[in-house]
């Protein structure tokens, strides 16, 4: 099924104009996995907007494995997000774990995330159906492309048509990387739904060198854009050390982007 030949509008936060998902620019979301502190947050922040990245990621809640480590600064980091996303005027997309916290989410964020976890969550998901703001759905990590699609299904038959797709690894038997990178779903999801893909080159690896070559990779297959996650430093992030990538290695990748995609006639 084709569900619309899809160019997703992002809202700048002051509402001076907005970012276009799917139209040729090629969106670049970075930030931390988790947010840990206001400075480390705001230091990465304005980095990747100096580098030319689109729009910030952070997470408040997280869903983690073991319930012994960071869960997140939960509602406490509500006013980081705010304060960043309207200083820098850059849109924030952070994830969203529970139906309880949409609704109260709606004035510190621009794009709801859902999670590999919660992929299969189709509470959540008529839920966000119900709301216009962008919806950056993630791929869990054993679905299927019929599976994925129709958890995007569900999104739209609420009604909120403003989704963007988000391969993010599959569950592989090697243990050198945290997930197999599938960039022929890619092109498989755009092709089948019309929707915009990006691709998650930090949880598709697990490993901060394979980042940049993934990145360029995904550019070159056809992806939409990337989030990836930067941390000011990594060896400090609270969750996903390993794959984050600090904020040297962000201008390097952001500028053999810009070689790769110019041979592809797009831009950043
Ligand atoms: C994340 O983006 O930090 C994250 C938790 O990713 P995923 O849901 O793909 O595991
Ligand atoms: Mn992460």
């Amino acid at each position: 099924m084709h569900m619309r030949n899809s160019k997703v509008k992002i809202s700048l936060p002051d509402n001076s104009g907005s970012i276009e998902v799917g139209s040729g620019k090629f969106l670049v979301v970075a930030g931390p996995c988790s947010i840990d502190t206001r400075a480390n947050f705001l230091e990465s922040s304005r980095w990747i907007k100096a580098q030319g990245g689109h729009a910030l990621r952070g997470a408040v809640f997280k869903m983690r494995t073991d319930p012994k480590r960071f869960q997140g600064l939960g509602r406490d980091g509500y006013p980081i997000l705010k304060e960043i996303r309207e200083t820098l005027n850059l849109p924030v997309f952070t994830e969203v774990v529970d139906t309880r916290h949409v609704e109260e989410l709606h004035p510190f964020i621009d794009v709801f995330q859902v999670g590999a976890r919660n992929m299969y969550n189709y509470e959540l998901l008529k839920e966000l159906g119900r709301q216009r703001k962008p919806v950056l759905l993630k791929r869990a990590f054993s679905a299927t492309l019929d599976e994925w699609a129709g958890a995007a299904e569900y999104v739209l038959s609420g009604g909120n048509d403003n989704i963007i797709l988000c391969e993010r690894g599959t569950r592989g038997f090697d243990t050198h990387t945290r997930n197999v990178l599938d960039l022929s779903s890619v092109i498989l999801m755009k092709r089948r739904t019309g929707l915009p893909v990006l691709v998650d080159p930090s949880h598709g690896t697990g490993r901060s060198d394979l980042v940049l070559p993934m990145s360029l990779a995904a550019a070159a297959a056809g992806a939409d854009g990337l989030l990836v996650e930067v941390h000011a430093d990594p060896s400090k992030a609270l969750s996903d050390q390993d794959q984050a990538i600090n904020l040297e290695q962000f201008g390097v990748l952001t500028k053999k982007l810009n070689q790769v995609l110019s041979a592809l006639e797009k831009n950043l």
